[in-house]
């Protein structure tokens, strides 16, 4: 099975082939020669998602109205899309929808997590990431959510975006330290992802 994945993020991208059983392969933006820019309009993790998938699946059904035609040949059996929020619990679930803009760059992003909850004694939070998939016209989200608590400094150099500030429920080490195997079982991501396997089973069966 064939499924294109709506990023070019080379941290997701290779995040989400670790966790696909095999057998699905998973294209990335510009395997399918997608460059365009996605604009992320949505007030909703849900909404973004959507936005996301759509954009892709309708350049594969409509080649001429995208930057460039889908090479001939090229068959897929799907597409999906994921958007992620860290939602922290002292800041009433910011920044949500807002987390890749909050700062400006991934560091500033990351120093704006510690300042904010300079003093704080709740540091809770959770990373949520919502998938669409599109197939054969259908439309259908899944989620994923890991809870945690934000570090008082950053540790490890590991991930990418907010990883070295986010510590998982359960462990003493942020996911910048955690080894990419544990974080790839564990994370928002990877329970999005399992639920996706799990629809993605339940339609082989239909
Ligand atoms: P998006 O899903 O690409 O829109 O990501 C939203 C924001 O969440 C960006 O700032 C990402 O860096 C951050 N982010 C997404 N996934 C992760 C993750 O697995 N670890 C840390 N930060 C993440």
């Amino acid at each position: 099975m064939k499924l294109v994945f709506a990023s070019n993020n080379a941290h997701k991208l290779s995040e989400v082939r670790a966790m696909m059983p095999a057998g699905v392969e998973v294209l990335s933006l510009h395997e399918i020669g997608f460059e365009a820019e996605i604009e992320e309009t949505g007030k909703t993790l849900e909404e973004n998602s959507l936005i996301k998938a759509k954009a892709v699946w309708d350049f594969i059904n409509d080649g001429m109205s995208a930057a460039k035609p889908l090479n001939d040949g090229l068959m897929v059996n799907g597409v999906f899309a994921d958007d992620t929020g860290l939602e922290i619990d002292a800041l009433n679930g910011e920044p949500g929808v807002y987390t890749a803009r909050w700062a400006g760059s991934p560091a500033a992003n990351r120093q704006k997590a510690i300042r904010e909850l300079e003093g704080k004694e709740d540091r809770g939070c959770r990373f949520r990431t919502v998938i669409t998939l599109i197939r054969g016209g259908k439309v259908q989200q899944v989620e994923g959510i890991v809870r945690g608590r934000i570090a008082e400094q950053e540790f490890g150099e590991g991930g990418f975006g907010y990883d070295p500030v986010f510590i998982p429920e359960g462990y003493d080490k942020t996911f910048g330290e955690l080894p990419a195997e544990l974080k790839n079982h564990i994370s928002h991501r990877a329970r999005a992802i399992q639920e996706l396997v799990r629809v993605l089973n339940d339609g082989l069966m239909e």
